[in-house]
């Protein structure tokens, strides 16, 4: 048989959809699973992004479009970052691709060389390692501990940081913590990069409007402008807008990256959706109240949860600033063995566990790059929560 090529050596299916497989596999079974392992907004695209594509669609809209975005769009980008981060951007530094997944990949593509190291302050986001492998890169993962609230210390940036360094990923909030960074917080990983000057960021701000509390959103050219031209600002609608399926994300950057990110672009896309483009231009410019609307409902979630948890002997959780995610400690339960004799060696032996006694999808730690912990989801009703909660526990209660 023809061979497969190398370069897919070293790149893993992804953790969560292989957990959601089997959750669909059980479903199939007739099986009643508790899906909280889905990185998904389970609210509705709203409305007027939906009328914006029928009206485009209707329209004639249907032709290739731009590559790097339509000029309405790239004016409703440029305004979102003047309002939401205080930036400033011409429409030659502002791009859109399938997705903040094609953004990241096609910036990697564009910026790295066999060899050249990426910085990821883990755990991270599952794919930032993958794709920083597929394009020849090497992910240099720095470990960022729950006592410091899984947050990137400037000490430890400033070790991993090597001649070889191309990139630092910022991710806050975080995927698969929650964690977010504070101004000050923010201002000390700054303050390191601007002794590191041959080095790209990149910050990932896709959980931006997913934030509780009254916690203040910061991104890192804003906190600090003297890092402006070496910026590359990430987001999209996927989770703002409960807008998953659209595949639409964008980036604003130096014009000379852009320009590189946009060349790679044009050879793996013929660019966005057209209607896609339509709809994300609507919602960008439209009313933006639904945002802290459904952050308030996500908080409500977050502390239901965290309450249901607390009561389960053995779990210790944090409580994050933002995104959909918590991250239980589950170092307590590594080496029982569960009700039905399963032995628990490992976040994933947890995981599977769990899945297959009490039909509860989650994501091992591991998949992130720290264990003992597991990734939940609370991108899903309270009802769904509720026996989700009461199954983890039912679950750990039983682990001799
Ligand atoms: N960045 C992070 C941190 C994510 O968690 C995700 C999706 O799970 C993405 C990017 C991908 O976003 P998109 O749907 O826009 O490709």
């Amino acid at each position: 048989m023809p061979s497969i090529a190398e370069r897919l050596n070293n790149v893993s299916v992804s953790a969560s959809v292989a957990m959601t497989q089997k959750a669909r596999e059980l479903t199939a079974q007739g099986i009643q699973v508790i899906s909280l392992s889905s990185g998904e907004p389970d609210f509705p695209t709203p409305p007027h992004a939906i009328e914006a594509a029928h009206a485009a669609a209707l329209a004639g809209d249907t032709k290739y479009p731009p590559i790097e975005g339509t000029p309405a769009l790239k004016q409703a980008i440029q305004g979102k970052f003047k309002r939401d981060n205080n930036l400033d951007y011409e429409p030659s530094q502002i791009l859109v691709a399938g997705g903040g997944k094609q953004v990241i990949f096609n910036a990697m593509l564009a910026t790295l060389n066999p060899g050249d190291e990426v910085v990821i302050p883990t755990p991270a986001w599952i794919s930032y390692a993958d794709i920083v492998k597929f394009a020849g890169g090497v992910p240099v993962a720095v470990p960022c501990s729950q006592d410091n609230q899984f947050k990137l210390k400037a000490e430890d940036l400033d070790a991993a940081i090597t001649p070889k360094t191309k990139w630092l990923l910022l991710n806050y909030p975080s995927n698969p913590t929650g964690s977010a960074c504070s101004r000050q917080e923010m201002a000390a990983i700054a303050e390191v990069m601007l002794q590191h000057p041959d080095v790209w960021i990149m910050t990932d701000d896709m959980y931006e409007h997913l934030i509780y509390d009254g916690f203040e959103f910061c991104t890192i050219a804003e906190v600090e402008p003297r890092l402006y031209d070496r910026v590359l600002t990430v987001n999209g609608v996927s989770k703002a807008y409960a807008m998953t399926g659209w595949r639409m994300g964008y980036c604003a950057g130096p014009k000379a990256l852009i320009k590189a990110v946009s060349n790679v672009n044009t050879q793996n896309s013929g660019g966005v959706c057209t209607l896609t483009q339509a709809a994300a231009t609507a919602v960008l410019n439209g009313p933006q109240d639904l945002l802290a609307e459904r952050a308030a409902i996500y908080q409500q979630r977050r502390d239901f949860v965290l309450e249901r948890l607390a009561g389960v002997a053995g779990l210790t959780c944090h409580k994050p600033e933002g995104a959909f995610y918590l991250f239980p400690n589950i170092g307590e339960f590594i080496g029982r063995t569960s009700a039905k004799g399963r032995r628990i060696g490992n976040d994933t032996d947890f995981c599977m566990a769990l899945m297959e006694e009490h039909h509860v999808a989650t994501v091992q730690g591991a998949a992130y790059g720290l264990s003992p912990f597991f990734r939940l989801s609370y991108a899903t009703s309270v009802e769904m929560l509720e026996q989700g909660c009461a199954r983890i526990a039912e679950f750990c209660a039983g682990l001799r």
